[in-house]
């Protein structure tokens, strides 16, 4: 998995391309992935306790996490606050981190 919960992807395909948005969740059985405000759609709800109305709610819908990469935030990077392909880079003491193929830089999740 090129991606994890929180980070902060980039859309690069599909009908949301172009938006940038942080991982909310992540659905491995299905290669899918729910970002923050990304892919909304109406979701028509019966009346329950918690929505005593009813009616239409706007919800998250899952993209192919085939079609989001990380968001380079190294501002020096040529591919500033776009998506990015990673590569696994191993530091002095051992740790594993993912690194922008362009600045080589950490990728880090957002808070
Ligand atoms: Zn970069």
């Amino acid at each position: 998995m090129h991606v994890r919960t929180n980070d902060l992807v980039a859309v690069m395909a599909g009908n949301e391309a172009g938006k940038t948005g942080k991982i909310i969740k992540i659905l491995p059985d299905a290669k899918r992935v729910i970002l923050k405000g990304v892919n909304l759609v109406y979701k028509h709800t019966k009346p329950s306790q918690k929505n005593p109305q009813g009616g239409r709610i706007q919800k998250e819908a899952s993209i192919a996490i085939a079609n989001v990469l990380p968001v380079c935030q190294n501002k020096n990077c040529k591919k500033f606050e776009r998506g990015v392909r990673v590569r696994k880079k191993v530091l002095e003491n051992g740790d594993k981190i993912r690194a922008c193929v362009y600045c080589s830089s950490e990728i880090m999740s957002a808070e």
